[in-house]
């Protein structure tokens, strides 16, 4: 019985596979026919017309062989599911077009473009790094202080949050204490003005002030940060002061601290816009001033992460200063004398990456805090604040002018604070930051300052009996005098075990009380996305500019357009840079602020895009010395009408004639994945560059809630992409186009759609019953009442998962402190997002991918998975559309719940560098328990991990076992009392991406589960990250099908693809340093990230290997010659300066150690 039920189901099968082929086969040879006709194809020779036809019914007949595979194969899956043959509705014609249904119901693709080249080749060696046992051998983690502190917040006297200090007179006698007294000006690019209302208002007086004081008197010294500012000063001001400046800078007078563009956040940058900012810093000081920084000075930024100090490290810095650090670890930190350490990267176990830190102990670096533990006795001695002048001391004591009378008794009172400071440190040499925000912006102050500090100084060091000696000086004098004494000798070489080595981050900050800086993890989310559009648009528009150049020198001409694009690249890079600033990506702005670094962004993206398009066009052009500046028909397809609306696509007006779409794959790895365009007609073909039909599905769009439009459709198809290459595919109005589905749609609570063509319409679930959308790797279950996803059956696992996701509110104190900008203070646990009225929801269903739309009031909310072989099909996409413009004091969260007993344990990301442990602490308020998100968090048990990749920077807590929670935008009333001055009340409509992957751990990971400190994401989760945050880049042509005529049908840059260990962080032209132009070189970088790869799935069918760090640069680039490499820091500067030319070397394989980034100056021709 069930053999001839099973013949029967595989004779009527096989008839229909016959009949369908030859359909297909007519339709085929119709429409090459049809292709051919065509005027524009016509001149080939008959032969050649023939040769491709027997082709193409080559290729067709192997399709119809690989139908025979299949339905075979369907045969035996069968044979075991007899109770299901009668759902063997396989082929079912709709509407002319193709259409695969799997026995389970679950969309399929044509075989053909359903699996890819098998799978990854991972040696043993590469995964070793992650399974040992290591985590940095440091004496203080972290995570364990967080453990052990109480954060009882006791008072300390006058140093509120620390203790009293004390010392006897004569600890000096047998080593004087050296004191550097550091005045600086912290000028924010940006916060309650403008950058450039800022400059004109006070920098430029900085400056002047700087260049004309300084020089009067040679004992006199400052330090100077932000690199935007002093690069904009240059520009305007004249020659004399210029050389001033650089004979300041020569003495040693002047030190250029960090020398970043701007002093980076260091919350929700990534670390490849952090490391942008400090070349772009960098790169400017040595072609301007020949200098490269030695110490680092980051007093502002909200938190500190590793992930700068690494960053640091590598660009040749020796030692760092941090300041915003929660003060129960400073009072810790005191208490040890462990302020200065050696700070190392968690997964560094030889101590490679140590770089020295100091780490300021008060409250704040106002002069009030930096002298010693009393800010009011230090406020006496902020000469600013003198009687009379615009700022006084809030303790209402004044300073006084010294005079002679008067000169021995501050002194002693200074002194005493100098010394208690100096008892929180190990060695006599003590460090005292003198300035505040946009300080000595007048000549008087100057004065002010160092004639007082000037006769203080004077009084003491002619006083031996007082065992002290005190003078200005820079950061790196006070390092070099204190690591001196410290035993380090001249050299940076941190082995002296002088000071402990401390592991970890400084997330998340807290100033006083329960006032945890987590708000700003999230604060004006639409600019927080931004950022990353522009982040990963520029870096596509780097590597192509590099490599047109390099192309254009290979074929012996330059690049018509070389000085013009590079232009435009420096202004996006600036502006990008410029928004990296610690109020600036965190959203801390005052409104015009917000909307001049909005304006920046949305200009760096149409400037990112020009190039893109300009470099497009030359590559793919069949004759490259044909590329014409006057004839430009490529452009990127993207519309963004303002800087804070969001992005829309171009519609292309489909004909009979072909429109080419060039899609560009930013990663160095080859990708199978959907893009997206507009058009005005539903019945489109698609075609790659060698005429072969490609799989597409119609997508309507929508004019409201339940109303779609027939004039414009979006299409989405399959497209194969090659590393770091483009491809052209074509798409052509075609009569019944084989391979393009239209979407099946369902609408529930909604006005249910007339038939609308070519749409098929299909009855919502019966009341009560599930909604449930499936693709090949899983399916998946939501609420036909919420919406909202409820489980997820992976396939090949035994029971469906359980995995929800919800949202929830947030609301503020009642109380005089509440949430702002800075500050997280919710009144409570999260409320649950309930409304009136049930959602519209949408379903939307195809070959490609299905997708459950859910339109609730603040949040168009998406749940989408693709059906696609490889890493695009193994995890959900979440996207949403938040709207939050018409609440009060509200926060909204999305959460993803499961059954996954991770036991309060969670990892997130630090700047997409790395992932740093968490824990929920339940001795914090709930606040301290969020962290910034830029990338990636995951939690586990030990048989699964779940991971949420982001493409954009938010905050996220784990508040209960199981569940994520992602603060998706912010709005509240008010200041909270961090300087601002005012809520954060401009929220716009913001789009968010997430990808949702579920991963099944393997014994080896069981076996770790109890290894404290370290994650690593598995190779499948680091490419979907990288797929997420560096999607393809369509580009459409602007002329008529001729244009296609002259392109290639794809271009490789790489002749291979780099191992899948292994990110192409960027290829950046370096400036020449003759003119404005690019000069010869370009800088590589390359990340080689940790990957665990006992992980499953495994299989990523993505030709991911990995070469043990191996990575050969000769033949690299296809077409090109790799004619020097040299290493080089990652600010792409020489570390020997002196070594330039011997340290060229002829070989060009490069080797990265595991999490390590490397950078090297290139010359490809
Ligand atoms: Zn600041």
């Amino acid at each position: 019985m069930r053999f001839r039920k099973l013949l029967s189901v595989c004779c009527g099968a096989a008839f229909c596979i016959a009949v369908f082929s030859l359909y297909v086969m007519l339709d085929r040879v119709q429409y090459v026919r049809q292709v051919d006709n065509q005027p524009d194809h016509l001149p080939k020779g008959q032969l050649s017309e023939l040769q491709e036809k027997l082709s193409q019914l080559e290729h067709l007949l192997e399709e119809n062989h690989q139908m025979m595979n299949r339905l075979r194969d369907s045969v035996r899956v069968l044979s075991g599911e007899e109770s299901q043959v009668n759902q063997l509705a396989m082929v079912t014609a709709l509407k002319g077009s193709w259409s695969w249904r799997q026995v389970n119901g679950s969309w399929m693709l044509p075989l053909d473009f359903r699996t890819l080249e098998a799978g990854p080749i991972l040696t043993e060696a590469d995964c070793h790094f992650a399974s040992r046992m290591q985590h940095g051998n440091a004496d203080i983690q972290m995570a364990d202080m967080f453990n052990k502190l109480p954060f009882d917040n006791p008072d300390g006297g006058v140093w509120k949050q620390g203790f009293d200090i004390h010392y006897n007179n004569d600890d000096w006698n047998k080593q004087l204490l050296q004191i550097f007294v550091v005045p600086h000006s912290h000028n924010d690019p940006g916060w309650l003005k403008t950058f450039d209302a800022y400059y004109q208002d006070q920098t430029r007086h900085i400056l002047d002030g700087m260049a004309k004081k300084m020089s009067e008197d040679s004992r006199h010294t400052f330090v100077w940060a932000e690199v935007s500012f002093l690069a904009k000063w240059w520009n305007d001001t004249d020659n004399e002061k210029r050389e001033i400046f650089k004979k300041l800078i020569k003495s040693g007078q002047l030190e250029i601290v960090t020398g970043g563009w701007v002093m980076t956040d260091e919350a929700n940058s990534h670390y490849t816009a952090m490391l942008d900012q400090l070349i772009e810093g960098h790169q400017w000081l040595h072609r301007n001033l020949g200098i490269r920084p030695q110490s680092a000075w980051a007093i502002d930024p909200f938190g500190h992460t590793s992930t700068m100090a690494y960053l640091l490290h590598g660009s040749g810095l020796n030692h760092m200063l941090i300041q915003r650090v929660h003060y129960a670890i400073k009072k810790r930190f005191s208490a040890n004398r462990s302020l200065e350490f050696l700070w190392r990267q968690s997964w560094d176990d030889e101590g490679k990456t140590d770089i020295l830190c100091h780490m300021m102990p008060f409250y704040s670096y106002d002069v009030p805090h930096t002298c010693g533990p009393d800010p009011k006795v230090c406020c006496q001695f902020d000469f600013k604040r003198l009687p009379g002048g615009r700022v006084s001391c809030p303790w209402r004591v004044p300073p006084q002018p010294i005079t002679v009378d008067n000169v021995q008794s501050r002194a002693q009172l200074l002194l005493d604070q100098y010394r208690k400071k100096s008892k929180l440190f190990r060695t006599p040499v003590l460090l005292v930051p003198l300035g505040d925000d946009f300080r000595y912006d007048t000549l008087q102050e100057w004065d002010q300052q160092f004639g007082n500090y000037q006769r203080i100084f004077d009084y003491i060091n002619t006083h031996p009996e007082l065992h002290a000696r005190v003078q200005f000086g820079t950061l790196s004098q006070y390092f070099a005098a204190m690591t001196k004494v410290a035993g380090w000798g001249d050299g940076p070489t941190p082995r002296s075990g002088h000071f402990p080595v401390v592991s970890g981050d400084f997330f998340t900050y807290a100033d006083r009380d329960d006032h945890y800086w987590s708000g700003f993890y999230t604060s004006r989310p639409f600019f927080k996305y931004l950022d990353r559009v522009l982040e990963t648009r520029l870096r596509s528009a780097e590597i192509l500019f590099g490599l047109t150049l390099a192309h254009a020198s290979h074929m012996g001409f330059s690049f018509e357009l070389a000085k013009e694009d590079f232009s435009r690249l420096v202004q996006a890079r600036q502006n990008l840079a410029l928004f990296q600033h610690h109020d600036g990506l965190t959203g801390t702005g005052k409104d015009p602020v917000v909307n001049d670094y909005g304006s920046r962004l949305h200009n760096a993206i149409l400037d990112a895009n020009g190039v893109i398009g300009n470099a497009a066009q030359f590559l793919m052009l069949q004759n490259r010395r044909a590329f014409d500046k006057s004839a430009l028909f490529l452009n990127v397809d993207e519309i963004r009408t303002s800087h804070d609306s969001l992005s829309t696509q171009n519609i292309i007006k489909l004909s009979s004639s072909l429109s080419p779409v060039v899609i560009f794959n930013p990663l160095a790895l080859s990708r199978s994945c959907t893009v997206r365009v507009r058009v005005n007609l539903f019945n489109v073909h698609v075609t790659s560059a060698d005429k072969r039909a490609v799989p597409a599905q119609i997508v309507p769009l929508w004019f409201n809630k339940t109303t779609i439009s027939t004039k414009e459709f979006e299409v989405y198809f399959l497209v194969h992409l090659p590393p770091l290459g483009f491809a052209l595919f074509e798409l052509v109005e075609a009569q019944m186009p084989r391979l393009t589905v239209p979407s099946q749609l369902a609408i529930l609570q909604g006005r249910s759609l007339s038939s609308f063509e070519p749409f098929r319409m299909v009855e919502p679930p019966l009341e009560g019953t599930d909604l449930k959308i499936a693709v090949a790797h899983m399916k998946l279950r939501f609420s036909a009442t919420s919406g909202l996803l409820q489980g997820v059956q992976v396939k090949g696992w035994a029971s469906e998962m359980n995995l929800r996701i919800d949202f929830a509110w947030y609301g503020t104190r009642s109380s005089r402190d509440k949430s702002g900008a800075y500050l997280f203070l919710p009144d409570g646990e999260p409320k649950p997002y309930v409304i009136d009225k049930a959602p519209v929801i949408r379903v939307t269903e195809g070959p490609l991918f299905s997708e459950v739309k859910t339109l609730l009031p603040h949040v168009t909310h998406s749940v989408r998975v693709y059906n696609l072989p490889g890493v695009e099909g193994l995890s959900l996409e979440i996207s949403n559309i938040v709207d939050i413009r018409k609440e009060h004091n509200r926060e909204l969260v999305m959460r993803t719940t499961s059954d996954l007993d991770n036991k309060g344990i969670f990892f997130t990301d630090l700047n997409g560098f790395q992932m740093q442990r968490r824990k929920l602490w339940k001795k914090l308020p709930l606040q301290a328990n969020f962290y910034p998100f830029p990338t990636m968090a995951f939690l586990q048990d030990s048989h699964t991990r779940l991971s949420l990749l982001s493409s954009q920077a938010l905050g996220i807590g784990s508040l209960k076992n199981g569940q994520l929670e992602v603060v998706l935008d912010r709005r509240l009333m008010q200041d909270d009392n961090r300087g601002l001055g005012q809520g954060v009340k401009d929220n716009r409509i913001t789009p968010n991406h997430f990808r949702l992957l579920i991963e099944q751990r393997g014994l080896q990971a069981r076996e770790r589960v109890s290894d404290p400190y370290l994650a690593y994401p598995s190779p499948l989760g680091h490419i979907t990250s990288d797929s997420l945050n560096h999607p393809p880049i369509v580009l459409i042509s602007t002329m008529s099908s001729q244009a296609s005529l002259s392109l290639r049908p794809s271009v490789h840059l790489l002749s291979r693809h780099l191992p899948c260990d292994i990110h192409l962080v960027n290829i950046r032209t370096l400036q020449s340093l003759t003119d404005n132009g690019p000069g010869d070189d370009v800088g590589l970088i390359l990340h080689r990230k940790g990957i665990d790869c006992s992980l499953t799935p495994q299989q990523l069918h993505n030709n991911c290997s990995s070469t043990e760090g191996k990575v050969m640069l000769e033949g690299l680039f296809n077409g090109l010659n790799v004619r020097s490499v040299k290493p080089t820091l990652l600010s792409l500067l020489s570390a020997h300066e002196h070594k330039d030319e011997r340290s060229r070397s002829s070989s060009t394989d490069v080797i990265l150690p595991p999490m390590h980034i490397r950078a090297f100056t290139l010359n490809i021709k």
